[in-house]
């Protein structure tokens, strides 16, 4: 499994073979991802052969595709059983890649599928890397219509927190930055919320922007949603984004998931756009994508937009996101509800 070996060390997985082959390996891994080993041209028969079927550190569950084919989602399974789901939207200019950094999730907030399955274990850097590898060969396989023939942006924002797996995603950013050559600031590392974690990555040398789940704007009301609040309050919260903001330069993003009648009344949008004045963030607002596991709904069209009119009113740099992919499961975790339910019955 030539992902789970760092980029610097292919060698190692190449005895009695010129030192030469293990950069050619990392080309194919990292700037040409292709699918199947066998399309490695300029390698010898006896090395493709070597991985085989361990190409990569999991197999494809499920494959779904909707949105005219412009969102692409796949169920990953790893050897060991755990599962890793990974989404890819086209845009005209951009094509965004959501990633899992854990499999489950040990952050429980209420309102996520992911959450309430629990925690089963950090994926490895190898693991998470090679999801931005495979939609890159699947993409130049199979292009979207209308959009890049490369993985322009990456968000981690499918299953799991990934700054409670800090050294997997650090050496991921490393990996897609410095070896696969993207832009860092094309990657969105998106957090709940664990501040140890948001001020080590500031410290990182690489200027990626930094999202924050927020999702209510009280502390009372946020602790209901996403129980870390317990542990990192909201003052604390935007202390660590303004220390981040200031020492990178970036601009934060607010990421909003907007629930019928929990967080859409006009009390909390002038409050989350009081926030939002005072730390110069962009505010994102994602209507809920229903879940059968959470109670959680989406708000009638109407209030969205009054919504994010109210934020807007109240002097927010604020966008109204789509949720691509609701007849696929495309938020994170829902793929593997219904997987699960499938195996179940
Ligand atoms: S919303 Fe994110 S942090 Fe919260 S439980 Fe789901 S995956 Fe974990």
């Amino acid at each position: 499994m030539p992902y789970l070996t760092a980029p610097e060390e292919l060698e190692d997985l190449l005895p009695g073979e010129p030192a030469f082959r293990a950069n050619q390996l990392k080309q194919w891994l990292y700037q040409h991802p292709v699918l199947d080993p066998t399309e490695m041209t300029n390698l010898p028969a006896r090395v493709r052969e070597a991985f085989g079927s361990n190409h990569w550190p999991f197999s494809v569950e499920v494959e779904q595709s909707s949105d005219r084919g412009r969102t692409r989602k796949w169920l990953f399974r790893a050897p060991d059983g755990a599962a890793i789901e990974t989404v890819l939207m086209g845009y005209p200019r951009r094509a965004t890649l959501c990633i899992s950094s854990q499999a489950g999730c040990a952050m429980r907030c209420t309102f996520c599928a992911t959450g309430q399955f629990g925690f089963e274990r950090h994926l490895e850097a190898g693991e998470i890397t090679a999801q931005v590898a495979f939609a890159m060969a699947s993409l130049s396989k199979q292009p979207m219509e209308g959009s890049p023939l490369r993985v322009s942006n990456v968000v981690f924002m499918g299953m799991g927190e990934p700054l409670a797996n800090y050294a997997n995603v650090r050496e991921t950013l490393r990996r897609l930055i410095e070896v696969m050559g993207m832009s860092a600031r094309a990657i969105t590392v998106s957090t709940v919320g664990v501040v140890p974690g948001i001020d080590r990555l500031a410290a990182e040398p690489w200027p990626v922007t930094l999202a924050l789940s927020l999702h209510a704007a009280d502390d009372h009301l946020r602790q209901s949603l996403v129980p870390l609040n317990a542990r990192y309050p909201i003052d604390d919260l935007l202390a660590a984004v303004r220390r981040f903001a200031a020492g990178k330069g970036r601009r934060v993003t607010l990421e909003w998931t907007l629930m019928d009648g929990v967080n859409d009344t006009p009390e909390q949008a002038r409050a989350l756009a009081s926030i939002a004045r005072k730390i110069r963030a962009h505010v994102n607002v994602i209507p809920m994508n229903p879940t059968p596991l959470a109670p959680q709904k989406r708000p009638p069209d109407r209030r969205i937009r009054q919504f994010v009119d109210e934020v807007r009113r109240h002097g927010a740099n604020v966008t109204l996101r789509d949720t691509r992919g609701t007849e696929i499961d495309a938020a994170c975790g829902q793929l593997r509800v219904r997987s699960a339910a499938a195996s179940e019955e």
